[in-house]
């Protein structure tokens, strides 16, 4: 009786519509116009002050070594922000205190998994 009911829901299932949104239609959309986005780096405007990290609310903001520079014959790491969006409340706060604009709040919205980086 049980394998006629589970019959029953599979046969059903397969002539029923999908329960969840597909993905490409997820893509297309964009953020809330009640929010205001969430934070992009614009790496070319970054000097790597650190500025937004320090004050990030929620922690958000790790700055991460992504090369070397040559500075008056010393070598000096070059840094740079690396958002956590699972961390991140999307402020903006980041964007507004830095001095060079080199973070942009971007609306257009797009799926974000476990290890999405900036
Ligand atoms: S994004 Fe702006 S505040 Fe953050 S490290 Fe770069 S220059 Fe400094
Ligand atoms: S938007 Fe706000 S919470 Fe998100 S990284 Fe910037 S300062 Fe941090």
């Amino acid at each position: 009786m049980a394998q006629l009911t589970m019959l029953k829901e599979v046969v059903k299932s397969l002539f029923s519509k999908p329960s969840t949104e597909p993905l490409a239609e997820v893509e297309k959309g964009v953020f809330s116009p009640y929010s205001r986005g969430y934070p992009v780096l614009i790496p070319e405007k970054c000097t790597g002050c650190s500025l937004c990290a320090m004050n990030c609310p929620s922690n958000a903001i790790t700055m991460k070594i992504v090369g070397e520079k040559n500075v008056g014959g010393r070598t000096l790491p070059v840094r740079r922000p690396e958002f956590n969006y699972f961390k991140c409340i999307y402020c903006g706060l980041c964007a507004q205190v830095c001095q060079f604009n080199a973070i942009e709040m971007r609306r257009e919205l797009v799926i974000l998994r476990p290890g999405s980086k900036c």
